[in-house]
């Protein structure tokens, strides 16, 4: 059967959200099924429930990184996004704001989109000050459509918040911790924008899951075939926080051929001090 707007309406009005509310969508169209009008009837169904005082926000990753994407520059007008049909979508709306990150850029349409998406460039890709963070800091929701935790980049908001011991080892392993990543203007000049606290593998993301459900913060539903998560993004903060608190290490996979989990464990553990003070999960 086709999902049609009406029955996105319904279900995610059921589910909490309504008019004002500020939501971060992380979402995979094909995962839903047959959708009429596509990624469009989507983002028509989020931004009709949140109404003119509400705000959608959209990840529009593009990893500009040499070790993830060779280099492909980011733009900020013409970069499309990497993370799905839904996102691009709203990107591509012409009252979309996109932020002006050359890795982890987010789009937003709404009430609060330039204030959501203002000096992203300034912040850690999702760390403090970050669309995420804003998002924890506002009442805001995030919304996982078809996809699981592993998606969600509040946990790497997460990571940052606490300052886990391993957040400066990064994907290309220098002993400066920055990757590099590249950005063009409307001229096609290139720029070269040094990157910290570049988020890792979120494998290991779905035993945060496990932490959240038993918190029973998260709320389960269907759309068309796809799995649907709803929670409060300041509730997800503060359980993460708290968890990472005792074990800071809970976040990385358990797959002994990642690279960059086995890497950042073993840095972590080396490291003097390691264990992050428990106060450091105020924010
Ligand atoms: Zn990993």
């Amino acid at each position: 059967m086709k999902v049609t707007k009406d029955r996105i309406i319904e279900v995610i009005s059921h589910y909490g959200i309504q008019r004002g509310d500020v939501v971060a969508l992380q979402s995979s169209l094909s995962s839903m099924g047959e959708v009429e009008g596509g990624a469009d009837t989507v983002v028509n169904a989020f931004t009709e429930v949140l109404g003119d005082r509400g705000t959608l926000i959209v990840p529009t990753f593009t990893y500009s990184f040499k070790v993830w994407n060779d280099f492909q520059p980011f733009n900020l007008l013409v970069t499309p996004s990497q993370c799905g049909a839904i996102s691009e979508a709203v990107r591509l709306r012409p009252e979309a704001i996109r932020s002006n990150h050359p890795s982890h850029s987010v789009a937003a349409i709404g009430f609060f989109a330039r204030e959501m998406v203002k000096d992203h460039i300034k912040c850690a890709p999702l760390g403090k000050g970050s669309p995420y963070h804003k998002l924890s800091q506002i009442g805001g929701f995030i919304v996982l459509l078809g996809v699981g935790q592993d998606r969600n980049p509040l946990i790497h908001t997460c990571e940052s918040l606490a300052q886990v011991p391993y957040l400066c080892v990064s994907w290309s392993n220098t002993k400066t911790g920055i990757d590099i990543a590249r950005s063009s203007d409307d001229n096609g000049t290139l720029s070269e924008v040094e990157v910290r606290e570049v988020p890792g593998c979120s494998k290991g993301f779905v035993k945060a899951e496990i932490v959240l459900r038993e918190r029973g913060v998260i709320q389960y539903t269907k759309m068309g075939n796809a799995n649907i998560q709803v929670m409060k993004a300041e509730n997800v903060v503060d359980i993460i926080l708290e968890k990472l608190a005792s074990d800071p290490f809970f976040l990385l996979c358990d797959d002994k051929e990642c690279q960059i989990c086995t890497r950042r464990r073993k840095y972590g553990k080396a490291k003097p001090g390691a264990v992050p003070v428990k106060g450091s999960s105020s924010h």
